[in-house]
């Protein structure tokens, strides 16, 4: 209370002040008693008027928004002003600090790949993420504070909703079929409830095609093993003539082969999808490359159809030559297997004018229609179950052929008409293709040019 008392003090000078001058001024007059108190009066109205304006210039700038400084005056309400003016500057100064906590806190939730909505105790939605709004069809703005159950009209998710007791998640199909998402709720506050959805389609398709691939390499290994089986037993049972025994034998050899190149089939898309991509810095010679793959084509065919390989530039391709010749042969092996004989099978090299390349096979076999051209390189995909299996196939050889592809960088691309022919090819980027008059530097790393 201590400085309240200038004020009372000051009010006394101003009322002795304006009475002792007003004295003097009444005495020249004859009238120093009104005088004493006319001067008096005026010198405290005058005061309380001044007192009264800096008041009120203090009460506008406070009833204003504040964003001038405040009356800068001396006295009371200099100092009421100032302290007024460094309170309510640090309020706004927390208040902005944390406005910026509460932005950062959620651009980090929005950063988050799951959903993120919170839900107030009538399930009214109070905030909700641009992902959740994208996994639930919601308009992140405009469908602020109104019941979810209006907008997600799911019955899974109602029922879920209602149930109260969220341990688990549940599984919902995502707006429009696009996908498969997962939604959790969790209770907080006061029956908030905050929901966390995710998208689960690519996971929930792994793990279908790891199934799927499970089924049907069992699948693949317990037909021949069941011949098999049908073999052992009935020479285990029947007395067979020596021809007979023969021919048995011969079939339980084909089961046995069929097996055998399943599992090396098998063996080789796991060592693909398990091992890192191919250096870029070891070199195939393509001439050697498709030489050699025409050599086995031959022998394949053994006569029965013409093979052609238009004589490849000079040029070296960068990866490994192992999975590089098994992408190209598998290619071939197929032209045959597909091709009745007398067919043409062709095999070309081809430069782009980007500086990539492709490898291409062509024949004018049995053809494929249309509709499966975008699901052969699935595994175990076949267009005719049986006539693959006859002729020793697998239905993986275009799986390895397309992750070899990938990994090396390139594609594969199937045009095919059925009655027609097919045509395959495995195109390469530039970068992993050079000419060899391009080597100039000694040094070099040609080793797998030779090959
Ligand atoms: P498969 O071991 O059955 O040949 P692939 O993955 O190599 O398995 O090929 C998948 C399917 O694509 C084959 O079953 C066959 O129906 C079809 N196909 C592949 N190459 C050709 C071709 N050159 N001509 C016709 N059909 C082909």
């Amino acid at each position: 209370m201590v400085w309240l008392l200038p004020r009372p003090l000051l009010a006394l000078l101003f009322l002795a002040t304006g009475g002792v001058l007003g004295h003097l001024a009444g005495a020249s007059i004859g009238l120093p008693e009104a005088g004493a108190m006319l001067g008096a009066t005026l010198c405290a109205g005058s005061a309380v008027a001044l007192d009264a304006w800096r008041a009120a210039r203090l009460m506008t700038w406070l009833r204003g928004g504040q964003e001038l400084d405040a009356p800068r005056d001396s006295g009371f309400w200099g100092e009421l002003g100032y302290r007024l003016e460094r309170a309510l500057r640090s309020r706004e100064q927390a208040l902005a600090a944390e406005n910026r906590r509460l932005d950062e806190f959620l651009s980090a939730i929005e950063a988050s790949p799951n959903g993120v909505l919170l839900l107030d105790a009538m399930d009214q939605i109070v905030w909700c993420s641009v992902v959740a709004a994208d996994h639930l069809g919601l308009d992140a703005k405009r469908d602020l504070y109104q019941p979810i159950t209006n907008l997600v009209r799911s019955p899974a998710f109602v029922a879920y909703l209602q149930e109260g007791i969220w341990r688990e998640p549940i599984t919902l199909v995502a707006p429009g079929g696009r996908g498969s998402l997962q939604v959790v709720l969790r209770q907080y506050g006061d029956g908030q409830k905050l929901v966390i959805s995710q998208d689960v389609t690519e996971r929930l398709r792994a793990e279908a095609m790891r199934r799927d691939f499970v089924a049907n390499v069992s699948h693949e290994i317990r037909t021949p093993l069941t011949v098999l089986a049908g073999f052992v037993e009935t020479m285990v049972n029947l007395p067979l003539t020596e021809v007979e025994r023969a021919r048995v034998l011969k079939l339980m050899q084909q089961q046995t082969d069929r097996m055998q190149v399943l599992v090396s089939d098998l063996l080789t898309l796991a060592q693909l999808e398990g091992s890192p991509r191919p250096p870029a810095d070891r070199w195939v010679g393509v001439a050697s490359l498709l030489h050699r793959v025409l050599g086995d084509a031959r022998t394949l065919s053994a006569g029965r159809h013409q093979i052609e390989l238009t004589e490849p530039p000079d040029l070296e391709l960068a990866g490994l030559e192992a999975e590089l010749l098994s992408a190209v042969a598998n290619l071939v092996q197929n032209a045959v297997r597909y091709t009745p004989a007398g067919g043409l099978i062709q095999i070309a090299w081809h430069g782009k004018l980007d500086g990539g390349g492709e490898v291409e096979v062509r024949d004018n076999g049995i053809g494929i229609a249309r509709d499966h051209l975008p699901r052969l390189s699935e595994r175990f995909y076949r267009v005719d179950g049986s006539r693959s299996r006859d002729t020793g196939g697998t239905g993986l050889g275009l799986s390895i052929v397309k992750h070899v592809m990938q990994r090396h960088g390139g594609a594969l691309e199937i045009d095919s008409e059925p009655g027609v022919g097919s045509r395959f090819r495995l195109l390469l980027p530039a970068g992993r293709i050079r000419s060899r008059s391009d080597i100039s530097a000694p040094g070099h790393d040609v080793a797998g040019s030779a090959a």
